[in-house]
């Protein structure tokens, strides 16, 4: 069973977690360092508010910036929705150094290894609302209306998945609608299903339905744009039937989904699919955290940065996919985020040596 460590809100195996017993109660940790946390009563008594730095985002860009910023022995706190990020999607890696295959979630383990037990770093799971500027550096606000204070900031917050934006798309999440990489599949066990995108990454998730769904409409609003082999690939399957140019109009059901409705671009052609389940790959955009007036974005509302990780904004730095940094991948964000945790501490010190 999962339980939920009381310092930084990880959830966490009640078989495997560090533990502690204070007056009949069991509390139960993520690594000793949350737990001598609880014992020295910071939480309860005076939980920490100010840092020197902030990294906000826990895939491979931010978990890296903070192993870093704890190797160069700086003031540095966490804030990530979840440890992992897109990478937890990848059942595949077959391109980080170091490993000639690993999965997705194997190398986040390792990640998560160095972040919480061999280097503890403070860390929250929790969703960043804001930052805003503040005398001498800048106010974060969680979900939950927690403020920090920091001098500078690491904004990792990679990328969101895009949405269709057709009603109940929200309602029948997991209950017929799912997006990335789903590893149980038994809720469409022998039935019908639409897959919807035309890019490359549609292949992985037809080939993981492939075995399981019965009939799979593969619905794409473009012509396909994968390889020409990935779609060599997907019209010599039996089973899937490809509508190329056909955008998602309507999600229908009670509790769960029963069907779709799709439109033909030219025309007002419908087809209704009855489907149990839909899968959504049409791509990522970067996290909504920041607006422009805050930071330089570019046109696909990425954060422009400077080599070192720097932004526009002094004292605000960013790593990864979030960034308009040239290649969206795992060895690349978390290289970025070891260059902007080096440039965040040479700020601090810069700060520091004015402040003197
Ligand atoms: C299906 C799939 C397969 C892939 N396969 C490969 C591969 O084989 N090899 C490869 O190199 N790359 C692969 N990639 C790409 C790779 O995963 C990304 O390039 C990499 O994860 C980017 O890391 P990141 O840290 O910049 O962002 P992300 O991994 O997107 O992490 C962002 C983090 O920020 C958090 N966050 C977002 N907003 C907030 C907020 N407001 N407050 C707090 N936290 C927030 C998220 O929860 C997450 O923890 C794949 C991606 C996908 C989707």
């Amino acid at each position: 069973m999962n339980v939920t460590d009381p310092v930084c809100n990880m959830e966490v195996d009640e078989k495997t977690a560090v533990t502690t017993e204070c007056d009949g109660d069991i509390s139960y940790f993520c690594s000793e360092g949350c737990k001598e946390k609880f014992l020295n009563g910071q939480i309860c008594k005076l939980p920490r508010t100010s840092y020197d730095l902030i990294i906000i985002g826990g895939g491979p860009a931010g978990l890296t910036a903070a192993v870093y910023a704890a190797t160069l022995k700086m003031d540095v706190f966490l804030i990530a929705k979840d440890l992992g990020g897109q990478a937890f999607d990848s059942t595949k890696i077959a391109n980080y150094m170091g490993y000639d295959f690993i999965t997705g979630p194997e190398l986040i383990e390792k990640f998560q290894d160095q972040l919480i037990h061999s280097n503890y770093i403070d860390h929250l799971i929790s969703e960043v609302e804001k930052i805003e500027p503040a005398e001498g550096g800048f106010i974060i606000t969680t979900a939950e209306l927690k403020k920090f204070f920091t001098k500078s900031v690491i904004i990792a917050a990679g990328m969101a998945r895009r949405k269709l934006n057709v009603e109940g798309e929200e309602t029948f999440q997991r209950m017929g609608v799912f997006s990335g990489n789903i590893q149980d599949l038994s809720f469409v066990q022998g039935e019908d299903v639409a897959v919807v995108g035309g890019g490359n990454s549609v292949l992985q998730m037809v080939e993981n339905l492939q075995g399981v769904a019965r009939n799979i409409h593969l619905v794409s609003v473009t012509e396909l744009t994968a390889d020409p082999s990935i779609i060599e690939r997907l019209r010599g399957m039996h089973n899937v039937e490809i509508y190329e140019l056909h955008k998602v109009v309507a999600l229908k059901g009670d509790r769960t989904l029963s069907g779709v409705t799709i439109r033909k671009l030219a025309g007002e052609t419908t087809v209704d699919l009855q489907v149990k389940g839909i899968f959504i790959a049409i791509g990522l955009q970067p996290s909504p955290i920041l607006d422009s007036r805050m930071v330089n974005l570019n046109d696909r509302g990425e954060i422009m940065i400077n080599p070192d990780c720097s932004t526009s904004y002094p004292g605000i730095f960013a790593a990864g996919d979030v960034t308009d940094a040239f290649g969206k991948r795992i060895v690349i964000a978390s290289g970025e985020g070891a260059k902007a945790a080096l440039a965040a501490r040479q700020y601090i010190i810069d700060l520091r040596k004015r402040a003197a």
